[in-house]
């Protein structure tokens, strides 16, 4: 799977994503995610990609025409899954992510200032928020959809089952998770992950799980 991330702000991609899971997956060659300068595709030497808004108002907009350049240069025929990053856009989700991780190339569009011309909704997909607030920009944004859209990339995690009983998966939670000490200050791990029984382990572990529209 390819990502292509559009930005005025590539360090702060490139740096987040060469950790932990992106990062290996990356190095393996299971996702190649590339993060584009958008005044790469500037209108003029002093690398200008936004402007004042029409009708007056504060901040600056990104210009449609710098944003359509850039998508056609990394997607020439649109075959490409385009998302642009807004705060009213489509709430991302698991399921979201699920979908996207189908994708052999998503292109992202990360916004800055007061966001892009609104004209630019015609060469894009879908149109993409990850929560009700506003960000200063879209970068975190899109490093939260890559992080979650990576780990369900096929080869990523060494355990393919942890996906399985992962929060959300059939609308459940996960269930609850212990490690050493066995006691803490008063708590004790259950008696079941103790007693070496699997079965009775899965049984108690199912029984876990909670049901995501009742949490
Ligand atoms: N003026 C815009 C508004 O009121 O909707 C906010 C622009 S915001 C300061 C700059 C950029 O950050 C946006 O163009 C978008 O790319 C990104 N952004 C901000 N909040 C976001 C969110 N909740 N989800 C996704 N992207 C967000």
């Amino acid at each position: 799977m390819t990502i292509d991330v559009l930005t005025l702000f590539p360090d702060m991609i490139d740096s987040a994503l060469s950790f932990s899971i992106p990062g290996r997956a990356q190095k393996a060659d299971l996702v190649d995610i590339r993060a584009h300068q958008l005044r790469t595709w500037a209108i003029d030497r002093r690398g200008t990609v936004d402007d004042t808004p029409y009708g007056g108002g504060p901040g600056m907009i990104l210009r449609v025409d710098v944003a359509h350049a850039a998508l056609g240069a990394l997607d020439h025929s649109h075959k490409a899954h385009r998302v642009m990053l807004s705060p009213d856009g489509e709430l991302f989700d698991q399921s979201m992510a699920e979908e996207f991780a189908t994708k052999k190339k998503l292109v992202i569009l990360c916004g800055r200032y007061e966001g892009f011309d609104a004209r630019i909704e015609k060469y894009v997909d879908q149109k993409v928020s990850i929560g009700s607030f506003v960000l200063s920009g879209g970068e975190l944004a899109a490093l939260t959809i890559i992080d979650a859209v990576t780990r369900l990339t096929p080869g990523v995690l060494g355990n393919a089952e942890s996906l399985l009983e992962e929060t959300f998966e059939a609308d459940l939670t996960e269930y609850p998770q212990y490690t050493r000490p066995e006691k803490y200050r008063g708590m004790n791990v259950p008696d079941v992950l103790l007693s070496g029984h699997h079965a009775e382990i899965q049984k108690w572990r199912d029984s876990q799980r909670q049901n995501l529209e009742r949490t």
